[in-house]
């Protein structure tokens, strides 16, 4: 018999496959289409046990969707689809109970009326799965630190089949790995978060022309590194596409305070000349969150990301380099630091607390751009791109033990290893940045 009509044996209604609505849903990513065998689309966390067990025992690999806006979409096997795990229960202690497949638009209406919000990534569209497991940088994370800081418990149903209830108590050595370590090691069907007080968030952007980027660069370090844990920001150099886009720096920010507070701490950079327009107003945090652009962009974005120990005018100089050069080039920088790093790096997978930022260069070139452009291309990321330290997985578009070996520390990648071995040393959760079981 085939994985599709065993498990429809064992699951009736929940398994999909070619030429089912369910099954073009759940095998789409935000990177693309991949060819699983199956799709299911279970109701419980049993059904899930069921499933995964089955697959598993048969050594079939197994992938999981959450909000599908993952970067590595899925050649093989099953796709375990969390499209049904979207239930979000707020308790009266801040703890709140999130299905495994909701987004994080959804969370932050949810939150709202309770005054709170949690650590997530940028966009509302991003599901919880993938971001809790991967890490979670976005506007309060040197407020508050990543998503995965804030997780207090999971519920994880392993390739054994068997469901456990997972936190710094019960199985703690797993609740570290799932931290950081991705959807490695099982299906986790629903996820407990300490929530934080969302009151008086003031945000919004600074837009500046190209003319003094270097000095754009510098301010914007300087003033975060004197800057409170509850300022937030990034700074996106975008390229020009054409008259009506010229393209220059734009700073987001977002700050636990009033507007003059944010006003005063930003002076430096709202002094600068270059300074086109500034939009400065009270926001609720889910305003914060953007939508997700509608499918992948039509470019191949050439260059890499990585945490920036410490932005050194060399590292500037180097960023500025790589934006300034012909090819158009995006370059995204985060600042890290607060929260972020006063977690220790031992204490989850994401071990590089000492950064001081999140680089992101890209050269944006046509999808059939020339083999030498590409490489070229890359060499000029690359100068930037030296000065990180290790890469962050949830922006790596490529998969392979290079990849996986660039995200942790040695030490970090063998002890998620040994994890691995004990929960799933068959490798079946394996479509991802995958971690081999240690022996
Ligand atoms: C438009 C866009 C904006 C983004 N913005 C940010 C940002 O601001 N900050 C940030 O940190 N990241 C950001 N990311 C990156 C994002 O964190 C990753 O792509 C993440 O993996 C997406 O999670 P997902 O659940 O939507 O994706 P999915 O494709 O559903 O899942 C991705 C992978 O995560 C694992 N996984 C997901 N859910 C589970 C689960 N419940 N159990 C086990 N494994 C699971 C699986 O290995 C899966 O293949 C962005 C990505 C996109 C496309």
């Amino acid at each position: 018999m085939s994985l599709l009509s065993d498990l429809s044996e064992r699951i009736p209604g929940r398994v999909h496959g070619p030429g089912a609505t369910e099954y073009d849903a759940g095998r789409t990513v935000f990177a693309g289409i991949g060819e699983p065998e199956a799709v299911v689309r279970p109701h419980t966390a049993d059904d899930v046990a069921s499933a995964v067990g089955l697959a598993a025992a048969a050594g079939i690999p197994i992938a999981v969707r959450s909000g599908g806006h993952g970067l590595l979409p899925v050649d093989d096997g099953l796709v375990v689809d969390l499209a049904e795990f979207t239930a979000i229960e707020v308790g009266a202690d801040g703890l709140v109970t999130v299905g495994g497949g909701a987004r994080w638009g959804d969370v932050a209406a949810a939150l709202a009326p309770h005054g709170l919000c949690i650590s997530s990534g940028d966009t509302r569209d991003v599901g919880v799965g993938g971001i809790a497991l991967g890490g979670g940088i976005g506007w309060l994370v040197r407020a508050q630190g990543l998503a995965v800081d804030a997780l207090r418990e999971i519920q994880l149903v392993t390739a054994a089949g068997e469901v456990l209830i997972v936190n710094e108590t019960l199985h703690p050595e797993t609740f570290w790995a799932l931290r950081g370590g991705g959807g490695n090691f099982g299906v986790a069907t629903r996820f407990t978060f300490q929530a934080m007080p969302a009151e008086g968030l003031v945000g919004g952007h600074v837009q500046f022309d190209r003319s003094d980027v270097p000095a754009v660069l510098r301010a914007w370090r300087d003033v975060m590194r004197a800057g409170p844990d509850e300022l937030n920001s990034s700074l996106v150099l975008m390229p020009p596409f054409g008259p009506e886009m010229p393209g220059g720096p734009q700073l987001g920010v977002a700050l636990q305070g009033s507007e003059e507070q944010l006003r005063e701490l930003l002076a430096p950079l709202l002094e600068l000349p270059s300074v086109l327009e500034v939009a400065l107003v009270p926001v609720a945090y889910g305003e914060l969150l953007e939508d997700a652009p509608p499918g992948r962009p039509p470019f191949l974005f050439v260059g890499g990301n990585g945490f920036v120990p410490e932005l050194s005018d060399a590292a500037l100089d180097a960023i500025a380099t790589a934006y300034d050069r012909e090819v158009p080039t995006m370059v995204l920088l985060r600042a890290l630091g607060g929260a972020f790093s006063r977690v220790a790096p031992e204490a989850t997978a994401i071990a590089h607390r000492d950064a001081e930022a999140l680089l992101i260069v890209n050269g944006v070139l046509a999808l059939d751009a020339a083999p030498e452009l590409v490489a070229a291309t890359k060499v000029g990321s690359d100068a930037a791109i030296a000065f990180t330290s290790g890469v962050y997985g949830n922006f790596a578009p490529e998969r392979g033990d290079e990849v996986t070996a660039s995200m942790y520390p040695p030490a970090t990648l063998e002890r998620l290893r040994r994890v691995k071995a004990q929960l799933d040393p068959g490798n079946v959760f394996r479509q991802n940045h995958n971690i081999t079981p240690a022996g």
